[in-house]
């Protein structure tokens, strides 16, 4: 799984930085998250085919994660795309897209699959790779994040002692598992002399626009890399407060009491020019994080 980072600044686009926008790929299925304004533009400027697109996830209705969004769907359809495409956000985005599309009289050349985000947290799709849940943040208006869990494949095969055993290889998914084996002379072949740990599970957090607290700290717990905002730095934390944001500091509080593997950070306020001292005040308490910037990739 790989996280790119596309837009990564709050309502304003500024120093050449755009709202929020940013891709998951997982063995080549992509996941875009939200979709600030100038989602088509990046997406083309950093090679990411749209046609691999097949979820969209909204995480709230302010403009910065959703601007972009008619005119994807749109271009998606002049692309002449037939595969489907699911996409989730709060309830009234399904009204304002269908509104849009149909005052321009256009019918999407693909199926577009809607599902309102409930208000609590819930598992909206769930494959043999991957699963996506998302989970309620704190924003001043209805918002979800994301967790993306990337599914381990089991145990990993090593081939040549599964050979040197003669383990057929229709028993292999059951290797895979973790199963012993047992030849038919009844001379038992354990499972960790012909596998290794393999990977396990991998885990995304999409802290989506939220004030500083832990009340979604239990669904983020132990996440391999976690995306907070920091709209502000410290020293403007009143303002971050009344304005349901965090600051870059408050980020790394979170990341640390949720033993993170890695923080990401992003959605900064236009008044920054640069994203340096963002990086430097999380650093402080969780040293592993990083102030995004537009192209980032970060394997998880
Ligand atoms: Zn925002
Ligand atoms: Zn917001």
């Amino acid at each position: 799984m790989k996280l790119t980072i596309l837009g990564n600044n709050s309502a304003l686009p500024a120093y050449d930085r755009y709202p929020t926008c940013q891709v998951v790929t997982i063995d080549g299925t992509m996941i875009l998250v939200d979709c600030g304004e100038a989602a088509q533009v990046l997406l083309r400027k950093h090679g990411i085919g749209w046609h691999k697109i097949r979820y969209i996830f909204i995480s709230h209705l302010h403009g910065d994660h959703y601007f972009g969004l008619p005119g994807l769907l749109n271009s998606m359809s002049l692309l002449g795309r037939t595969d489907p495409l699911y996409l989730y956000g709060p309830s009234a985005l399904q009204e304002i897209i269908q509104k849009i599309l149909d005052v321009a009289d256009t019918r999407l050349s693909y199926p577009l699959h809607f599902t309102a985000l409930p208000e609590g947290a819930a598992t909206l799709a769930d494959t043999t790779l991957f699963s996506l849940k998302c989970f309620p943040v704190e924003h001043r208006i209805f918002c979800q994040g994301l967790l993306v869990t990337e599914k381990s494949k089991g145990r990993k095969l090593l081939p040549e002692r599964c050979s040197y055993y003669q383990i057929p290889a229709a028993y292999y998914k059951k290797l895979k598992a973790g199963q012993d084996y047992e030849k038919k002379d009844g001379t038992l072949i354990k499972n960790e002399w012909v596998t290794d740990a393999g990977k396990s599970d991998k885990t995304y957090a999409y802290c989506a626009d939220t004030i500083y607290t832990d009340s979604f700290l239990s669904y983020i717990q132990g996440a391999d890399l976690i995306y907070h905002e920091s709209t502000y730095l410290e020293a403007d934390a009143e303002r971050a407060a009344a304005r349901f944001h965090s600051t870059a500091r408050q980020a790394a509080s979170v990341a640390l009491k949720a033993g993170a593997g890695k923080l990401v950070l992003g959605h900064y306020s236009s008044k920054y020019k640069s994203v340096d001292e963002f990086e430097a005040e999380a650093k402080s308490v969780f040293p592993d994080s990083v102030a995004s910037r537009e192209g980032d990739v970060y394997e998880v």
